[in-house]
């Protein structure tokens, strides 16, 4: 199968790492962990508008946000056994600088995560494939109304609690848990 993995909020712990270099430069950032605008609203708690909030994170952080990164536990791991199960993996991933894109190309190299495709991109639609796995609630929904008959799945994080009552849409907490979302839905032929 074709499998589409998002990286930050499935593969990369890209919050994680920002909460580390915010807390660092202005303490605890204020902001509601559950809301995908997060990083918007910690600068603004610190005087910051959306723009130059975004050009400290994504440019002039951009390289140390990414390359620096956490792998979430055992996710590394689990793409590496797809992809020897035969499965082709996509990483589709939204990173919105040359600095990001440096440290992303960075990470995967030095995380030494195998894939067959790696694909920069806002719009994940434009990525076939038979299952998508990620965290943006926006994407999700995008997803499961662009590329019918795919399974589109959930990754389980804070920002993304507002899909929890959506029943089309299976969540995981691990990658793992992907193996038997994958049995059900071949078996199921849909
Ligand atoms: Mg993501």
């Amino acid at each position: 199968m074709r499998i589409m993995l998002d990286l930050d909020g499935v593969l990369r712990d890209l919050v994680g790492n920002w909460r580390r270099m915010w807390t660092a430069k202005f303490g605890e950032p204020q902001c509601d962990p559950s809301s995908w605008r997060q990083f918007a609203q910690a600068g603004a708690a610190v005087g910051m508008d959306e723009e130059e909030t975004y050009r400290l994170l994504f440019d002039e952080w951009g390289y140390e946000l990414t390359s620096s990164a956490l792998p979430y536990p055992g996710a590394v791991g689990c793409v590496r056994n797809l992809r020897k199960a035969g499965h082709w993996v996509v990483i589709g991933t939204d990173q919105r600088t040359e600095n990001m894109r440096f440290g992303t190309v960075s990470w995967l190299a030095f995380f030494r995560v195998p894939f067959d495709e790696l694909v920069f991109t806002s719009d994940k639609a434009t990525i076939e494939a038979d299952v998508y796995v990620e965290d943006r609630p926006e994407t999700l929904l995008a997803l499961k109304r662009q590329m019918p008959g795919r399974l589109v799945v959930r990754m389980r994080r804070p920002w993304n609690q507002c899909l929890a009552g959506d029943g089309r849409i299976p969540a995981i907490d691990r990658l793992e848990e992907l193996w038997g979302l994958m049995e059900g839905w071949g078996a199921k032929g849909t």
